[in-house]
């Protein structure tokens, strides 16, 4: 049995997923003539109450045309030095953008009202950077799939609004976030400017993510898009799959964070294990006494996959793909006399 926790991106689509992509009504969605894409669309517009969401292959892309719809080459938008959109987009702020990024150096990947406030450039002191725009994460990746707190997300929306600012949401993540604090996506239209959702990770649709925002700053979203070259053609066969998952795989997340917070348990007992992060959905990012490139391996060698994040972090991350199964051989692995000589 494989047993694999590199990431929640490694689901396949389950037989009745496939099944409601092979059934889907397609068109040509650069005609936006595929109804089931306009269809998932709407639905997702109406989840977080805004005028408009587009379909992209990628929650990069989806991620790298808000920053282009938010910004102008020269200025600057304030993230969090682990934001994904910094280390994980290859460059692209700069490179489709032409935009700098103020990094804070946040807690588990969040950011704090008050640090947005000191990193804007005054506006008037034309030696810097304008500043436009402010990125956050929810649930963060780099940071262990933390939660924001929403009343931290209000007062960054405050001060956004008070600097003139746009305020883009990374949710790739979000559903886990909703589940995990019983928020609504409502709440979250409310105060953003524009909201990136992946359906590939958590949700298991092999591929898609959508922009949400309001009519204004979404206009130019489609030509954005077709310049990435995210402008796609029948491509209805995965806005089935999307359509899907946020129909049946959004409630079931609650079990991959319990399955998270098992595996936290276990580990905390372990005698090599030094720390565990605080686990709040999915993520489990731990660090341990010797080798990690060794632990990796031997762990490897009985069939289970996880990464390094470096500086000596591992990270498991518990997927619509890890069965109940899975879990208990894992838990039993872990918590084997075997695996503490190992190490
Ligand atoms: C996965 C992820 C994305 C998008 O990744 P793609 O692989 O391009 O779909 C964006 N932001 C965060 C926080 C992510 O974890």
């Amino acid at each position: 049995m494989k047993i694999d926790l590199r990431s929640d991106t490694v689901t396949k689509p389950t037989p009745e997923m496939l099944h409601a992509m092979m059934s889907a009504n397609v068109g040509d969605d650069v005609y936006k003539e595929d109804p089931t894409v306009n269809e998932l669309e709407k639905r997702i517009a109406n989840m977080f109450g805004k005028e408009k969401a587009l379909f992209f292959p990628s929650g990069s892309m989806a991620n790298q045309a808000a920053i282009k719809l938010h910004t102008q080459p020269g200025e600057q938008l304030i993230a969090d030095q682990y934001a994904h959109v910094y280390n994980y987009e290859g460059g692209g702020v700069s490179f489709n953008s032409g935009v700098s990024c103020k990094l804070i150096n946040g807690h588990r990947g969040m950011i704090t009202a008050a640090q947005v406030e000191v990193s804007i450039n005054p506006p008037d002191f034309y030696h810097s950077p304008l500043t436009s725009l402010v990125c956050i994460e929810n649930t963060t990746n780099k940071g262990g799939g933390a939660c924001y707190d929403f009343e931290e997300i209000i007062k960054i929306g405050n001060v956004c609004k008070d600097h003139d600012l746009g305020y883009h949401l990374d949710g790739a993540r979000l559903w886990n976030a909703l589940v995990a604090k019983g928020e609504s996506a409502q709440q979250y239209g409310d105060v953003f400017d524009t909201i990136s959702v992946c359906l590939s990770k958590g949700l298991g649709a092999p591929v898609g993510s959508v922009l949400i925002g309001d009519e204004d700053i979404m206009e130019n979203a489609i030509r954005v898009r077709k310049v990435l070259g995210g402008g796609m053609r029948q491509v209805g066969y995965l806005a089935a799959a999307g359509l899907y998952a946020l129909e049946h795989h959004i409630t079931r997340l609650k079990e991959d964070h319990r399955k998270a917070k098992e595996i936290g348990r276990v580990l905390e007992q372990l005698s090599f294990v030094k720390h565990v992060e605080p686990i709040d959905t999915n993520i489990i990012i731990f660090t341990i006494e010797g080798n990690e490139e060794e632990f990796i391996s031997q762990m490897a060698s009985k069939n289970v996959h996880f990464y390094g994040m470096g500086q000596g972090k591992l990270r498991f991350v518990t997927h619509l793909g890890y069965t109940d199964d899975m879990h208990s051989v894992f838990l039993e692995l872990l918590s084997s006399k075997k695996l503490d000589k190992v190490i």
